[in-house]
């Protein structure tokens, strides 16, 4: 299985080797959007055994109170209709356990999956045998508001590098090298915010249309159908500088301009990036329409304030349910607490794991974010 996967993953690289070579450098984003996509379609790379682990894997302490999340809004907003919407689910670990907390407040929607992967749609299949699946967005039904969770996707999701050179921002190409592939500065930049035009050469400045572009349907549809959606990953609260593409194989960084398609690659998630693409949204009933900073646009669902993973699961009730959980199984009691500190600790998923809430109109204040 694993030899298999590396010679397949080989052919990736010559292939794309060859395709460069024929039509010349790809921006960073088409290098990372073929790379995962190739990455994930064939492999679940989960747990111990395979190349990382995320918070659901952990502990079911992770899904659990997510699901109550949820659960607790759902009730304060009225206890409406809705979907439950998972995007990159996974092995389908923190659907389950979300699942398995809301139906103990009396909820029980149906289940819809944004998976592309056949790999992880399949294990998917085995936790969730009820479940929908998508492609996309696009196909999420819309007859009911939608309570939407994604943990660790938009860190996959392709990344543009911007990088400034001495006469200003390029975007960066990557060119095939050997074995290796490296990326070099290409055409001229657009759309670099003005306090960032001079910054140091060498300067790396990202973007991700790609996420941005998420973003802003989960805005609209929270719009138009209601709801509310929790996204938790890793990376910065504001738009920073700095090159943050790595790849990780095996649980350990590995060289991301070597074996694509073999090994993880991701970056920071630009939170303000998202909660502005998720806000900036234009609602069919432009007699709403409010100006802001001169510009015609409407806010209609919220971003709240982006809130650090650790400080969020402590305000959700952790260390009452690791308790709980250890005095159930007392010989299980310190991996339990291994896992509480893992997710919550500041050096370790505490801070750098963010969580941006986004509520549709009307919706109360998400429990941890006000
Ligand atoms: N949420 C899970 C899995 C994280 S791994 C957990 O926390 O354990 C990233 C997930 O995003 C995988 O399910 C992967 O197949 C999915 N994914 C990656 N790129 C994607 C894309 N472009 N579109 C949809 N899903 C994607």
């Amino acid at each position: 299985m694993i030899g298999s996967a590396t010679l397949d993953g080989q052919r990736f690289a010559d292939r794309l080797h060859r395709a460069i070579a024929a039509g010349g450098p790809i921006p960073v984003s088409a290098y990372m959007g073929q790379a995962n996509a190739h990455y994930y379609a064939a492999r679940d790379p989960l747990g111990t055994a395979g190349d990382f682990t995320t918070a659901p894997e952990i502990s079911q302490m992770f899904g659990e109170l997510v699901g109550l999340w949820l659960a607790d809004l759902w009730q304060r907003a009225g206890r409406p209709d809705v979907h439950f919407v998972e995007l990159g689910p996974g092995r389908g670990t923190l659907a389950a356990d979300a699942l398995r907390a809301m139906a103990g407040a009396g909820l029980r929607p149906p289940v819809q999956l944004v998976e592309t992967s056949p790999a992880l749609r399949a294990a998917q299949r085995l936790r969730l045998p009820d479940a929908h699946w998508h492609h996309d967005l696009s196909t999420l039904p819309d007859d009911a508001a939608l309570l939407v969770v994604a943990n660790e996707v938009f860190d996959a999701l392709p990344i543009r590098q911007l990088v400034r050179a001495p006469d200003g921002w390029r975007e960066r190409l990557v060119v095939s090298e050997g074995e290796r592939f490296r990326p070099v500065p290409g055409p001229r930049a657009a759309g670099v915010p003005l306090h960032l035009a001079d910054a140091p050469e060498g300067s790396v400045l990202e973007t991700s249309p790609a996420s941005a572009a998420v973003a802003a349907e989960l805005g609209r549809r929270l719009a138009t159908q209601s709801g509310a959606a929790l996204i938790v990953d890793y990376g910065h609260a504001r738009t920073a500088i700095g090159d943050t593409l790595q790849a990780v194989s095996r649980h350990a960084f590995a060289d991301p301009w070597l074996r694509p398609g073999e090994v993880d690659l991701t970056a920071h998630v630009n939170f303000e990036a998202l909660a502005l693409a998720a806000t900036c949204v234009h609602s069919p009933r432009p007699e709403s329409f409010v100006p802001t900073n001169g510009i015609e646009r409407e806010s209609p669902t919220t971003a709240w304030p982006v809130v650090e993973q650790g400080a969020l699961l402590k305000a959700l009730g952790i260390d009452a349910r690791a308790a709980a959980l250890a005095r159930a199984q007392p010989g299980r009691a310190e991996e339990i607490e291994l896992a509480r500190h893992r997710l919550t600790a500041p050096d370790q998923m505490g801070s750098l794991f963010k969580a941006l809430a986004l509520t549709a109109p009307g919706w109360p204040a998400p429990a941890g974010f006000a």
